[in-house]
């Protein structure tokens, strides 16, 4: 794996630890060589990247569970404004009904 210096530069990068611990183009230029780190940094990052995704899945499913909840109980709460709007207007019915006063009856007294 290039160092991000060869890489940027396009140079091919070569390394050999038991000589220095930077490749041979930052030796010669004397700069500080990230190619021992890139590999272990790379690893981190795909095992990072596989976590990430891994949770996105988890909590992707918990939101169309969530949803799915949410849905039943506005259809559950649709059902008994329906039933209560019902029982109100067959309430009111029987309480009209019950103040006609029917022709026939004679008043009391
Ligand atoms: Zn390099």
């Amino acid at each position: 794996m290039s160092c991000s210096f060869c890489h940027r530069a396009n140079h091919p990068c070569i390394m050999d630890p038991v000589k220095a611990p930077s490749c041979s183009e930052r030796v010669r230029r004397k700069g500080r060589c990230d190619g021992v780190d890139v590999g272990n940094k790379l690893t981190a990052t795909i095992r990072e990247i596989r976590r990430l995704e891994d949770e996105e899945g988890r909590l992707t499913k918990r939101a169309l569970e969530v949803q799915k909840q949410v849905l039943e109980l506005q259809q559950k709460l649709h059902k008994q404004k329906k039933q209560d709007s019902l029982f109100r207007q067959c309430r009111s019915f029987h309480s009209k009904d019950s103040l006609t006063v029917n022709p026939s009856e004679k008043p009391l007294g």
